[in-house]
């Protein structure tokens, strides 16, 4: 080659390499690779072919000389070039002609082609091919110095290969965070933040670009911890010991966070050590879960526990009481008090009984999510006058019936809508003094039937008018404590209410009573 000649070819590799090493876009290397190689072998038109990831097909990536217009028929040929199964094997008769085809329907005046493949540790990746517009030998100078350019673009391949498959690991890794329903934080081993994710901000108010290179101490602020943060257990060595084979242990804690609007949360975290080769600490992956409902599921049944005992054993206080009385042999009793306390040993036996049945209803309800219903037709009126005639013999408030005589019958469960009427009867009975009125009546159109339950008792405050219906839940006031109860009536009654399709409301003032509706559709 002369002189002149492989000073320019080494001019152009350098200037090829050092596109490739600044990581220049993949087309501006390849268009770079293009020219020099027409410079170079006196070309006049140029063309980078690279087969896809995905399905190994051939696009035009570079070209030189020709139109946008031709890039699709060259396209074309090129799938035709490169899947010889269909044209009877791939000879260099076979690679000449199809050449020689695509030569033709770029520009007739082409008389020559080389094509050179681009290989990337024996992983072929295109095709770089010159035309040339006059037929001379092709001397293997020629093909030298196409074969290095052709080396260079594979290298540029390959790192763009390598930079999209890092990419997209990225972005996965990217979207599993931001995607998690857990809170994650990562942090420096000088415990700065360097990155949190969407559900880290939703639980501590904190936004992501806010918090990163603070100090985690500034960002979780707690109010109450219930073992030592990782900064204690950095300092007593956590995850210096160990090494990268061996896994360090992670460490969990858990307390009421400060978010940053000034609010509490139950959190846990947990912390896991990310370690280099060397088992030097790089960073620390922090999840943060919400365990608010998880506290107040453990509070509730802890309540319950405790309401649930003192429920259960007053009755049997009192069963034991009076039937130890009454078994005294010493005491002549008359028929009169014999009947008197066999009587209130009956109604306690029957409020264990109630107690014990509303337990196992909303352990039924809390196992299988649902309360499975026997439905068949049900008379409403008839199910509250039983109710209303069994109650009234066990307190001094009249209740009064008030439905149309030709209240329809509705498809129920009998059993459970018993059940609610004979809740909101009992809680009308429990939340009223004295000896006023209370009433259970209904009304119905076309398409449902109400049932309401009014009285004139104690009322409930606003505030607490929607939880009434939670699990364990009692309005905290004097009467409430003194009345018995555990909490669960009114959940059962909203429970078995909306299994049949229905709603169930409560209009109520303090001082001045309350009435409690629910309505179910008739089909
Ligand atoms: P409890 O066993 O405590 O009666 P419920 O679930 O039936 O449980 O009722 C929950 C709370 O709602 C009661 O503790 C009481 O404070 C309030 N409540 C229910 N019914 C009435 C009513 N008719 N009048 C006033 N307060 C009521």
């Amino acid at each position: 080659m002369r002189p002149d000649l492989r000073t320019q070819q080494r001019d152009f590799l350098l200037e090829i390499t050092r596109a490739i090493t600044a990581q220049l876009d993949l087309s501006e290397v390849l268009r770079r690779v293009l020219h020099a190689s027409l410079v170079m072998l006196a070309g006049r038109v140029g063309v980078v072919a690279l087969s896809e990831k995905d399905d190994g097909r051939f696009s035009v990536r570079a070209y030189s000389g020709i139109a946008a217009d031709d890039v699709p028929q060259l396209n074309d040929k090129l799938q035709e070039l490169m899947n010889p199964q269909d044209a009877g094997g791939f000879s260099r008769e076979f690679l000449n002609q199809k050449l020689r085809d695509m030569a033709d329907g770029i520009d007739p005046r082409l008389a020559q082609s080389i094509a050179m493949p681009l290989v990337f540790a024996r992983n072929p990746l295109g095709l770089l091919i010159v035309f040339r517009s006059y037929q001379t030998s092709i001397t293997p100078e020629d093909l030298n110095t196409l074969q290095s350019f052709a080396d260079q673009a594979a290298i540029a391949v390959n790192n763009a290969q390598l930079y999209g498959e890092l990419h997209q690991e990225h972005q996965r890794l990217e979207a599993i965070l931001n995607n998690s329903g857990d809170g994650v934080f990562i942090l420096n081993p000088d415990l700065t933040i360097q990155r949190a994710n969407l559900a880290f901000e939703r639980m501590t108010g904190w936004r992501p670009e806010d918090a990163i290179d603070r100090l985690k101490s500034e960002i979780v602020v707690w109010e109450s911890l219930e073992r030592p943060d990782i900064e204690d257990a950095l300092e007593a060595g956590w995850a210096r010991a160990a090494t990268s084979n061996e896994r360090a242990d992670t460490i969990y804690v858990e307390g009421d966070l400060l978010r940053r609007d000034g609010m509490t949360i139950s959190v846990g975290i947990t912390y896991a050590p990310l370690l280099t080769a060397e088992g030097r600490l790089e960073s620390i992956i922090a999840s943060v879960r919400d365990i608010t409902n998880f506290r107040k599921a453990q509070e509730m049944q802890s309540v319950f526990i405790s309401t649930v005992q003192h429920e259960l054993r007053t009755p049997i206080a009192i069963i034991k009481g009076y039937a130890s009385t009454l078994g005294r042999d010493d005491v002549e009793w008359d028929s009169g008090t014999i009947r008197e306390k066999v009587a209130i040993i009956e109604d306690e036996a029957d409020r264990l009984t109630d107690l014990v049945e509303d337990l196992l209803t909303a352990s039924k309800i809390q196992a299988a999510r649902e309360l499975r219903l026997n439905i068949a037709d049900t008379d409403l009126r008839a199910l509250a006058a039983r109710s209303a005639a069994r109650l009234e013999s066990q307190t001094s408030h009249p209740i009064v019936l008030s439905f149309p005589a030709n209240f329809p019958l509705i498809p129920g469960d009998e059993f459970r809508l018993r059940q609610v009427i004979e809740n909101l009867l009992t809680n009308a009975i429990k939340y009223s003094p004295g000896d006023s009125a209370i009433t259970v009546g209904g009304r119905f159109t076309e398409k449902s039937v109400t049932v309401f339950v009014r009285d004139d008792g104690v009322g409930i405050p606003k505030d607490q008018i929607d939880k009434v219906f939670e699990r364990f839940y009692r309005v905290d006031d004097k009467l409430t404590s003194r009345a018995h109860g555990a909490g669960l009536g009114l959940y059962l009654v909203k429970e078995i209410v909306e299994a049949h399709g229905g709603d169930i409301a409560v209009k109520s003032q303090v001082g001045s009573g309350s009435t409690f509706f629910f309505t179910l559709p008739r089909d």
